[in-house]
């Protein structure tokens, strides 16, 4: 830059003026005190004043106030040490018009001593556009990150609202399955009851017809004997009466408990029972079903002769179990009902001496409607066992068999003893 100086002072003044005045940028040369020795017409219209208005004028007229101070030592150091450079770096550098208003500059700073003068010169460039550019750029950045983060809020609160739509969604699935299980559920139990009542009919039908043929029969016969006057006859057709109506509430009890137990309408009513006093009654309530020669034998061995538990259930339980033994053994057979505990259980053992079960088909035993195939025409619905089971478990108590064919069988009932 010296260098071209001292080249500049051989080309001649008015080239000079011409190449000083086209400069793009604004120039403004000062001397050592920092007075203006001259500016283009640039600086001029850049800070807004006349053609050579600024000659002669301090340089610090162009400086907002608060850089004033500061400007005097930096302009002597500047004059000192002389080395061509940007002004300002990392800092916005400002300047001041005439008519009081600022703008941004870029300064750059050389100088000269070509004519044995120190002469320092500014190469001023408004940056208003630039600064302004940059500064909408940064606000549209600021935007752009401002609606980024809104976005990103609004994204969080849609997946949110989405998750809760998926849980609110998946909730629903699993109460509309719950609600189809229980609609399955309630389908397959009304079809097992009207099973249960068409194959109701078809036993009625049929096991109803013997005993209700018997009673009529019988009470005929009984007309005719009474005018006979045998007085024996009339007790036999009696007494076939009596086991035909007995037969008959039997079947119709069956059904009962199964309805019952199918609705879950029986009640479990814990109550104390003493054991002997109890087995004695349901043996004594047995006594009229009994064929002629047969006999319970009560042997309790209970060291506790109480228990706690439900007396309808247990009778139910017990007076099934001791019809099916005497049904299913011949006359003068024994029946012995045993009693026993052990731990924290009461076991009822129900044992008979009659056709016992045959093997393959002990699988059955307890389902609804089984009849073994040696039941050959002994009166009966298939119910009992099943019912026996359903009232066992709703004591929380089990039932074990023992069987051997043409000789006899043993169930044995366990129930819970806890208060
Ligand atoms: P039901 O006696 O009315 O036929 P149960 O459910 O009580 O019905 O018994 C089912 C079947 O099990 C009976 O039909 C019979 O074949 C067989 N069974 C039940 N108890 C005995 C028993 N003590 N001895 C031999 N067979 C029995």
């Amino acid at each position: 830059m010296i260098q071209s100086f001292e080249l500049l002072s051989t080309i001649s003044n008015d080239a000079f003026r011409e190449i000083f005045q086209s400069m793009t940028e604004g120039i403004i040369i000062v001397n050592k005190e920092g007075n203006i020795l001259v500016a283009n017409r640039v600086a001029e219209a850049m800070f807004g004043y006349e053609s050579n208005e600024l000659s002669g004028k301090l340089l610090d007229f162009l400086l907002p106030v608060r850089y004033r101070g500061r400007h005097l030592q930096q302009r002597n150091d500047f004059s000192s040490n002389p080395i061509p450079r940007r002004m300002g770096i990392g800092r916005d550098l400002s300047a001041l018009r005439k008519n009081g208003t600022e703008f941004p500059v870029e300064i750059s700073l050389n100088y000269s001593n070509a004519s044995g003068n120190f002469i320092a010169m500014a190469f001023i460039t408004d940056i208003t556009i630039r600064k302004n550019a940059e500064e909408a750029l940064r606000q549209s950045e600021e935007q752009l990150i401002l609606y980024a983060s809104e976005l990103e809020k609004k994204v969080e609160a849609r997946t949110s609202d989405l998750n809760n739509s998926i849980k609110t969604l998946e909730h629903e699935i699993i109460e509309r399955k719950k609600a189809e299980e229980e609609v399955r559920k309630s389908l397959e139990k009304e079809r097992e009851l009207n099973d249960l009542k068409s194959k109701f009919v078809s036993i009625a039908s049929h096991e109803f017809r013997t005993p209700l043929s018997t009673i009529l029969s019988s009470i005929s016969l009984v007309d005719q004997y009474r005018q006979r006057g045998d007085i024996e006859k009339i007790d036999k057709h009696t007494q076939r009466v009596r086991s035909s109506v007995n037969h008959l509430t039997a079947i119709l009890n069956d059904f009962l408990s199964l309805g019952k137990l199918e609705e879950g309408k029986v009640e479990v009513n814990k109550e104390s029972i003493l054991l002997i006093e109890f087995l004695s009654d349901v043996a004594e309530e047995m006594k009229v079903h009994l064929k002629s020669g047969q006999q319970i034998i009560i042997d309790c061995s209970a060291q506790n002769g109480t228990v706690q538990t439900d007396s309808r259930i247990l009778r139910n339980i017990l007076i099934n179990l001791l019809s099916n033994a005497t049904k299913y053994s011949g006359t003068n057979k024994k029946i012995r009902m045993t009693c026993r505990d052990s731990g924290p259980s009461i076991y009822i053992d129900i044992q008979d001496e009659g056709i016992g079960i045959p093997e393959g088909e002990r699988k059955h035993l307890f389902d609804r409607f089984f009849r073994a195939s040696n039941a050959g025409n002994v009166q009966g619905t298939g119910l009992g066992l099943n019912i026996v089971k359903r009232y066992v478990e709703l004591l929380n108590g089990s039932i074990n068999y023992s069987t051997e064919y043409q000789k006899g069988s043993t169930f044995t009932v366990a129930i819970p003893n806890h208060p």
